[in-house]
């Protein structure tokens, strides 16, 4: 794995965050993108070479709705950039990580990612995610 792409935060009110974070950070996002598969509006800010994910549900089958029920607003994913997802993938389930699913999925940013669960990560849910070069 290489550095840490982005640290994801569950929100209620993304717009409200927006500001909020804007205020924290001193610059605003730089972008919003809805993930529609995955029921959530998302926002990124830049804060110096990292990058912070703001996530809100659109409805209430999103897994961020679910995690806001059970955990309230707060630290939902750590994202590690990856050069090869699927060998990755692999290399984790080999050591006994439990991949939530095997074939990575299309993510916000233009990403390929994949999750692994928060039981096997000591409580963390990561992501791996991969940029998909066009
Ligand atoms: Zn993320």
């Amino acid at each position: 794995m290489n550095k840490i792409e982005h640290i994801g935060i569950a929100v209620k009110d993304l717009d409200a965050s927006n500001k909020l974070f804007a205020a924290l950070l001193g610059t605003s996002h730089y972008k919003t993108e809805e993930v529609t598969s995955e029921g959530v509006k998302t926002s990124f800010f830049k804060a110096g070479p990292n990058k912070i994910e703001l996530l809100e549900a659109t409805n209430q089958e999103s897994p961020i709705a679910k995690f806001i029920t059970k955990k309230g607003e707060g630290v939902h994913h750590i994202a590690f950039a990856v050069d090869d997802i699927e060998s990755e993938i692999e290399r984790l389930q080999k050591e006994g990580f439990v991949v939530l699913n095997a074939v990575p999925k299309k993510g916000a940013d233009n990403k390929l990612v994949a999750f692994l669960h928060p039981k096997s990560t000591s409580g963390v849910l990561i992501e791996l995610c991969q940029e998909i070069v066009p």
